[in-house]
């Protein structure tokens, strides 16, 4: 199986089984975004606990890429130290704008680096950034110190 295909399997896995659904009862923070372009849509809800680790919960519709960058994020954000997660999220941006050309750091992004094709596609890239967006816009609501650049 070249890599590709590998890639595309990864993504319709979390597309058809998607892990991490449901939104926080009382969450800190919640966000609402919307692909008009695609139709996606996509809600975050974050909390923060007392140790600094992330909870995440999210609900969507829409393509295949765009609900399954919220599965692939819920899974490499939830429980994790609030620190690391930026790191993962400055980590996909980069491969999100990386045009094809970027090789993802997969001890990083895990299975995340599924989306390293979508980079070369600019209409795509919305649908795999909107859950990202999401959980920034959900962090700053938290009140969750965010780092690195605007996500548009
Ligand atoms: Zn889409």
């Amino acid at each position: 199986m070249d890599v590709d295909s590998l890639y595309q399997e990864i993504i319709l896995d979390h597309y058809r089984n998607p892990r991490g659904v449901g939104l926080l009862p009382e969450p800190h923070g919640e966000s609402h975004q919307v692909n008009p372009t695609c139709g996606d849509e996509v809600t975050v809800t974050v909390t923060a606990d007392a140790d600094g680790l992330l909870h995440v919960g999210y609900e969507g519709q829409g393509c295949s890429i765009s609900q399954a960058s919220a599965s692939v994020m819920s899974e490499l954000v939830e429980g994790r130290p609030i620190a690391e997660i930026h790191r993962v999220e400055a980590a996909f941006l980069d491969l999100m704008r990386s045009k094809g050309s970027g090789t993802p750091d997969e001890e990083v992004l895990q299975d995340a680096v599924a989306f390293a094709g979508v980079s070369k596609y600019p209409a795509r890239i919305k649908c795999a950034l909107l859950p990202w967006m999401a959980l920034r816009d959900a962090e700053v609501k938290a009140g969750i110190p965010v780092e690195g650049g605007s996500y548009e």
